[in-house]
């Protein structure tokens, strides 16, 4: 395992992960999915032989004597339809489990991929919002890794997978370098090796953090947090990926403190989450900003106090006003649009916190007034995610406490079958809130 890469290598990595974006305003063309259709391969219920010229390691590899592959859902090429396949059940390595993926939650950053906005290789097994039981340990897992994740144990998994041991690892800030390395540069684990072969002719597929949409998936353990029985695999999901982002925006990038005034531009699933967290946190006014109707009413339940349509008003000033002509103390950006990028800078009062969560197209640029910025003492912040190891654990508990209201959040529920579906309606910014696959 090449662990220790050079910040060269990592300086040049692509940047996927997790934003939310208002797509009824964005230039997104839907045109991608208007001949959307996908087939479902049906599993055959015969033993599986593998005479096939298959070429993979994983050939033959049953669980527990039982099946030997599984379906997933791929990403081919921009433009063209996610498809369902049969892949040989994947296997996972020391300090990996194979989970039976139970649900997956419906993320922008996937959908970025599936657009190409995000370069990535294909193809590739997109998804990285999960749920799901642990089935199996890799060959030679540390024991206590094995005893905190028994075999028929619940889990979540944050869509940062932290090796554990680099650089940024052994800081404890589980901003893994061998994540962006490997994965988010070669769509692998940490081996350089993906886990995911077609069992039509063993070839490999690529895994978006741990390949999510599908029905096993095989997850570094230090990104994987027991989730009790209290809390069901489908709202759970969003755990892993956007309330995941919203708490590490308010925690470590915005260090929000009770009493503190907040604004959130975008209030998708990542900005919803964002709402309830500064609630949390005893923020005083919770500002949501929004171009739909629909969205901002839903940000009421989640703790907004004032609301702002931005297709009717001017945010920034109408901010100002809200928080007697100061700005307030910390804005979000949860969109990755360059406008919203300037209007949080500009909402946030003298020596306040404007932190950047939305991903947007690979390379795109955001303004900043240099003197503003200076002489008023803006700190322009961006924040990806929070800690797998010290946050998710915290997460569950909010969840089960009720202090995040994960039922709320999660405002639809599919099959597996509706996976390409709904990743339209996402496009279409038809979803209040988060949607979720459930794949059982
Ligand atoms: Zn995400
Ligand atoms: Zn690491």
């Amino acid at each position: 395992m090449a662990l220790n890469r050079s910040s060269a290598i990592l300086r040049k990595v692509i940047r996927g992960g997790c934003s939310s974006r208002t797509p009824a305003v964005s230039s997104y063309s839907s045109s991608l999915f208007n001949s959307y259709s996908y087939s479902i391969r049906t599993r055959s219920n015969s033993t599986e032989s593998d005479s096939k010229g298959v070429t993979s390691s994983a050939a033959g590899y049953h669980i527990n004597n039982g099946s030997s592959y599984m379906r997933g859902a791929v990403f081919w090429e921009p433009n063209k339809p996610l498809t369902f396949e049969d892949f040989h059940m994947p296997r996972p390595k020391a300090n990996e489990l194979l989970i039976k993926t139970k649900a997956c939650g419906v993320c922008h950053s996937d959908l970025h991929v599936i657009k190409g906005e995000l370069p990535f290789p294909s193809p590739c097994v997109v998804g990285h919002e999960i749920t799901g039981e642990v089935v199996e340990h890799g060959p030679l897992t540390d024991s206590k890794i094995v005893q905190r994740f028994p075999v028929g144990s619940k889990i979540v998994g944050a869509f940062i997978m932290p090796c554990g041991s680099c650089f940024y690892c052994s800081k404890a800030n589980d901003l893994c370098e061998s994540f962006f390395a490997y994965n988010r540069a070669k769509g692998t684990l940490y081996d350089g090796e993906t886990r995911l072969f077609f069992r039509s002719n063993g070839k490999p597929a690529y895994m978006y953090s741990m390949g999510g949409l599908a029905e096993y998936c095989v997850v570094p353990a230090h990104a994987l947090t027991v989730l009790p029985n209290s809390l069901p695999y489908t709202e759970s999901a969003i755990l892993g990926c956007a309330v995941f982002t919203a708490y590490g925006a308010m925690a470590h990038a915005a260090q929000l403190l009770p009493g503190d005034s907040i604004a959130v531009i975008g209030i998708g699933g990542v900005g919803s989450s964002c709402l309830q967290i500064a609630r949390a946190f005893g923020a005083s006014e919770i500002i949501a900003v929004d171009v739909q109707d629909e969205k901002l009413q839903k940000a009421k339940i989640f703790g907004a106090t004032h609301t702002i349509n931005a297709r009717n008003e001017d945010a920034v000033t109408k901010i100002k006003e809200i928080t007697e002509g100061k700005g307030v103390d910390v804005a979000v950006e949860a969109l990755g649009r360059s406008l919203t990028f300037s209007q949080c800078v500009q909402s946030v009062r003298d020596g306040g916190k404007a932190v950047m969560i939305g991903l947007t197209l690979s390379g795109a640029k955001g303004e900043v007034d240099i003197n503003h910025l200076v002489r008023r003492q803006i700190k322009v912040i961006g924040s990806y995610g929070g800690r797998a190891r010290q946050d998710l654990p915290k997460l569950v508990k909010l969840a089960e406490r009720g202090t995040f209201n994960l039922e709320a959040a999660v405002s639809r529920k599919c099959k597996f079958e509706e996976a390409v579906e709904v990743y339209k309606d996402l496009d279409k910014g038809s979803i209040i809130g988060r949607a979720v696959v459930e794949i059982m």
